[in-house]
């Protein structure tokens, strides 16, 4: 079997027509979806992504500004900024990159920006929503992977899911979202004592740990779905993901790979999730 790969720019290239497409009737009311990107340090990383996230928002129709500050604000300056995005009208939804520097509490500063602008999801009411099946924001990336699930017509009732990783924005998040559409669920960490045993078993493994070849053909069951979110350089320097991608391909049905899968899959839900949060705001 060679896996179908599942491609994250095309998938992007739709969702994104869609989003455009959205703002633009919304610009028709008078209403122009914003979003404020907000910068502290000069983490190189952290840069190209506001940059691209800002760039995102600039050729689908959103506004968006970003506030750039130098390493040694202070929280409370930061914590006065947000509560002031949250009172702008014109933004819609608020994103503060992280890693923040060390002497700021990063869940502090989240916790201060309104559910109703918490377009990334990490705010604890977004967390309890999603717990819940309530209404409120998913975080971008496995939100993106359920995107590409739902791209191939992948119905996961009564499937089992593996996903590698717990962190609160990426693995627990997905795990939870996959749990919503009727998928049984395991996950994965550091501590399991047997990680092969476990995906052997999956008809659907997500790899979000940040590690090279952490998922090897020899894990995976003939004919599984495997989403690889990892972000890892190999040996001459160049972006690869969590899964060995030539291995799980001659294995799995469907595979995505990097760059271009899951990647450019979360800039595009949070285009998603600020689009919603305007519309939102005009009900
Ligand atoms: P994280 O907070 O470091 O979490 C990594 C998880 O992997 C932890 O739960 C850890 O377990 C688990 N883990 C570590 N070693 C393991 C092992 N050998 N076997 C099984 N589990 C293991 O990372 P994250 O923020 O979730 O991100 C994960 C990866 O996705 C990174 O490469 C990151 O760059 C990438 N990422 C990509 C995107 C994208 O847009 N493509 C977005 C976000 C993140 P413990 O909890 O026990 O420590």
């Amino acid at each position: 079997m060679t896996a179908q790969i599942i491609d994250g720019n095309a998938l992007s290239k739709q969702l994104r027509a869609d989003v455009a497409t959205r703002a633009q009737a919304l610009r028709a009311k008078g209403i122009t979806p914003g979003l404020a990107v907000v910068l502290v340090g000069d983490n190189p990383a952290s840069q190209v992504y506001v940059r691209n996230k800002v760039k995102a928002c600039e050729d689908n129709g959103l506004f968006s500004v970003l506030e750039k500050y130098d390493a040694s604000l202070s929280e409370a300056d930061l914590l006065a900024r947000v509560k002031a995005l949250n009172k702008d009208p014109a933004i819609h939804g608020i994103l503060v990159q992280l890693p923040l520097p060390g002497h700021m509490d990063a869940q502090k500063v989240i916790e201060a920006i309104s559910p109703s602008k918490d377009v990334d999801g990490f705010h604890i009411a977004s967390a309890g929503a999603l717990m819940t099946g309530m209404p409120g924001f998913w975080p971008c990336t496995p939100y993106g992977c359920m995107k590409m699930l739902e791209s191939i017509g992948y119905d996961l009732r009564g499937k089992h899911a593996v996903v590698i990783g717990r962190s609160n924005i990426v693995g627990k998040p997905m795990a939870l979202m996959l749990l919503q559409k009727n998928a049984t669920v395991t996950i994965c960490h550091s501590a399991t004592p047997d990680l092969k045993a476990m995906t052997l078993q999956a008809d659907v493994i997500v790899a979000a740990v940040g590690k090279r070849n952490v998922l090897t053909a020899d894990m995976v069951k003939p004919g599984a779905v495997v989403l690889d979110v990892g972000m890892n350089r190999n040996d001459e320097g160049k972006l690869c993901g969590d899964v060995d991608f030539e291995g799980v391909t001659a294995v799995a049905s469907h595979i995505t790979p990097v760059p271009g899968g899951v990647g450019p899959m979360t800039i595009t839900m949070l285009l998603v999730n600020t689009l919603e949060a305007a519309e939102r705001a005009t009900k």
